[in-house]
């Protein structure tokens, strides 16, 4: 049986899941056990009735920091920047080596 290891998506710690962790019940974000009991004091936990009770637990934390917005996923936001400025990724990963190139001239 493998173990797989995971990154906290609020603190970036790494745990495997075969310890304590969890998800928010929320956003599904992928919680080490530390920050899923601080998000669990933070928020409550979603409850029995919750349409993520049965995926998640009833006892999954009612939000956390990246679905409150304290915590940027950087992926998300590198996703959103492109689409706010109209390009996409590898026109701007293009335009940034560039940059680099004509800057070492
Ligand atoms: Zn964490
Ligand atoms: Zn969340």
């Amino acid at each position: 049986m493998g173990i797989d290891y995971y990154n906290c998506e609020i603190c970036n710690e790494i745990f495997s899941d075969v310890g304590y962790c969890g998800f928010c019940g929320k956003c599904e974000a992928y919680l080490c056990g530390h920050c899923l009991d601080k998000m669990r004091e933070k928020n409550g936990e979603i409850g029995e009735d919750h349409e993520n009770a049965g995926d998640y637990g009833e006892d999954a934390p009612n939000g956390c920091d990246i679905c409150d917005g304290s915590v940027i996923d950087e992926v998300s936001f590198i996703n959103f920047l492109t689409e706010k400025i109209g390009k996409t990724r590898s026109e701007l990963e293009e335009e940034y080596r560039n940059r680099n190139a004509s800057a070492s001239k």
